[in-house]
């Protein structure tokens, strides 16, 4: 039966609350299907505004894939504003999709891509604005199957309670062997219920179903073991590697937003993984191993990609995109071809060592100079080889100095406050290495109005890293440091004008300490929080710290575990982890080892360019890394107006096709 949109009952609110223009949909790219003429129904939603959601690549590209099969509809669904809940729930109108307007409820399966933890809340906000029973265990057949992915879902246990299954890595190919398991059991009568459905999901490989997994704990409050409950479950889950990139080239149909959003750009991916083994880094570690798009792929989607949405800026992305083999070819290739056009190309992530002065001139030959960021992440030498940074200050002095020789006057330096092992001396350092990099500046460029930014996020140990052992650091010692810090500079007469510093205090981190390394009895305390108010917790005007604290100590009465055990507690070798079940290839006992090696300071290198450390993931996976030099070329495309004055100039025919 057809279900029907309910945009004629939600236009008349939409002067009520904040940016409407956010609910509207319709935007360039978009697609709306007949609901009758398919046959599986996904909802997928991005748990945040839709101005962070709406950018999200990831929602992008599965709504492309999923919505290129004729019997799969695919819509999305973001977070409203509290504004607009309150207008929602005053006037009775369940979470809906911004393309067909149809309840969220009415959908076979709700697919969450969670980037960060802090967006759990809003997961519970949609769930009920939709109807759907919070607890899986409460939904029955008219319930979609709510699933999560993104890269905290390679700890769902925090939400486990609230989830139905989770997806561990790269979607394009598993939304559609889902999508398939769904199409069969519906043609078959939908034998077996919600149950069997999710039994199917659970042995297809590859896809988590918590509620066939059981969880026991120690007195102690650790965890003694997690075992399948149903015979037939694998007792481990595994992550999905998508190894051809060449042949997903998506998304091919970026879509362009109505409502100003976080990022106005059309991205391609040029390569997904990253091997530098930065031991803080979860992105790198659970999307290992490298996987480049070759130079022409690379091509085709910035030409398709531009016609087919008009953005101007072409953002080149990846976990550290001048690491890119052919980065130069690419780069030469895009400015080339955009010369004297409007359009402009960025790389959101330089490594400090992969700088060079021919890419950015490359990269800025047709925009502005605007500042260059690096990310040392630790202030001091030592701290850097505990991270496994792998980048000196001389290196990063060296390459300073070669930005503001060459005209560039604003640095942005990226750092982390927090890491293992650190000290006062370590944060300190910071403010040294910002007064060097000005005073060498300002002896390069021979000018006084160079600039040095520096931004300090709060670190947090997460899971399937080396530091998933780690004890974080407390917020307050955070805060003391960084109030240090700032004195530092202030106080420095000769450079301290010079240098901007920018950082959040540490109380989030602590919250997203306790949702990254949480368990199921987590679950308990982001209900509580959840009932009181929270929303947008990643979000600095909405999040309550004392609310999470308030929800702790409620939610975990009577257990041996509180905020403190999440967060600041060190874990042993042996413990078990609430994500030993889940595997994203790497070898525990490698993971353990990099932890050793990171306490006595010891670097890896990066199996990109060294023989195989054996971190697990290639073997156990069936996966390799695959770099260029590939021997591809960019093509020149040829643009419209180009190809008329060829015509005028050659007879048709005589012109050679390439
Ligand atoms: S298995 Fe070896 S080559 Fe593969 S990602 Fe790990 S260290 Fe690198």
């Amino acid at each position: 039966m057809a279900v029907e949109s309910l945009f004629p009952r939600l236009e008349p609110l939409l002067p009520a609350v904040q940016k409407p223009i956010q609910y509207v949909g319709g935007e360039l790219n978009s697609t709306v299907k007949e609901w009758d003429s398919t046959q599986v129904r996904w909802a997928l939603m991005y748990p945040d505004a839709y101005e962070v959601g709406l950018p999200n690549q990831g929602v992008q590209i599965l709504y492309e894939v999923l919505n290129e099969r004729d019997w799969i509809l695919a819509e999305r669904t973001y977070s409203v504003w509290p504004d607009m809940e309150k207008v929602m729930r005053d006037n009775a109108i369940p979470q809906f999709t911004v393309d067909g307007h149809r309840p969220v409820g009415a959908f076979d399966l709700l697919g969450v891509s969670f980037a960060t933890e802090l967006g759990y809340t809003n997961l519970l906000t949609a769930l009920d604005l939709a109807g759907i029973p919070l607890e899986a265990c409460e939904r029955t057949d008219e319930h979609p199957i709510v699933l999560a992915g993104g890269h905290s879902a390679f700890n769902p246990e925090p939400i486990a309670d609230f989830l139905d299954a989770a997806v561990l890595g790269d979607g394009e190919e598993v939304v559609l062997a889902i999508s398939e398991v769904v199409r069969e059991w519906k043609a078959e009568g939908s034998p077996g219920g919600r149950d069997e459905l999710l039994f199917r999901l659970a042995v297809s490989g590859g896809v988590y179903v918590p509620k066939f997994y059981d969880v026991d704990y120690l007195p102690d409050g650790r965890i003694k073991r997690v075992a399948p409950n149903r015979s037939g479950v694998p007792s481990h889950v595994v992550k999905h590697t998508l190894m051809d990139l060449d042949k997903w080239p998506y998304p091919k149909q970026p879509l362009v937003p109505l409502a100003e959003t976080v990022h106005e750009r059309f991205s391609v991916e040029i390569f997904r993984g990253c091997t530098r083994g930065c031991r803080f880094c979860q992105a790198g570690m659970i999307t290992r191993p490298v996987r480049e798009r070759n130079i022409s792929t690379i091509g085709e989607m910035v030409q398709n990609g531009v016609e087919a949405s008009g953005f101007e800026e072409v953002g080149l992305l990846s976990l550290s995109s001048a690491d890119h083999s052919e980065i130069g070819e690419v780069a030469k290739g895009l400015a080339d071809r955009y010369e004297g056009s409007n359009v402009s190309l960025s790389l959101p992530s330089t490594r400090v060592d992969a700088f060079n002065v021919t890419l950015a001139n490359e990269l800025s030959r047709n925009g502005r100079r605007s500042g260059l960021t690096f990310a040392p992440e630790g202030g001091s030498e030592r701290l850097r080889k505990v991270i496994n940074k792998m980048v000196s200050e001389d290196d990063l002095i060296r390459t300073v100095a070669t930005a503001y020789a060459n005209g560039w006057r604003q640095v942005k330096l990226y750092f982390m406050c927090g890491l293992p092992t650190e000290t006062d001396e370590d944060v300190l350092a910071i403010a040294d290495l910002a007064q060097r990099v000005i005073a060498t500046g300002r002896e390069v460029s021979g000018r006084n109005d160079i600039r040095c930014t520096v931004s300090i996020g709060g670190f947090v140990p997460k899971p399937h890293t080396p530091f998933q052992w780690a004890a974080q650091e407390s917020w307050e010692n955070v805060d003391s440091r960084l109030s240090k810090l700032r004195s530092a500079i202030r106080s420095d007469r000769k450079y301290g004008k010079a240098i901007g510093l920018r950082y959040h205090d540490g109380q989030p981190s602590v919250v997203e300490g306790l949702l990254s390394r949480g368990d199921r009895r987590v679950g308990r305390v982001i209900r509580s929080v959840w009932a009181d108010g929270g929303r947008f917790d990643g979000w600095s005007e909405h999040f309550s710290y004392d609310r999470w604290v308030k929800a702790c100590e409620e939610a975990l009465a009577g257990e041996p575990v509180d905020l403190d055990w999440y967060t600041t507690r060190e874990r042993g070798e042996t413990e078990v982890l609430p994500w030993d079940h889940l595997d994203a290839g790497l070898d525990r006992e490698w993971l353990w080892e990099d932890w050793q090696d990171s306490l006595d300071e010891v670097e890896v290198e990066d199996c990109r360019w060294t023989p195989c450390f054996d971190c697990g993931v290639c073997p156990q996976m069936g996966t390799e890394i695959q770099v260029g030099p590939t021997g591809q070329k960019m093509l020149p495309i040829v643009g419209v107006s180009q190809t008329r004055q060829a015509e005028l100039v050659a007879p048709a025919g005589s012109r050679d096709s390439g």
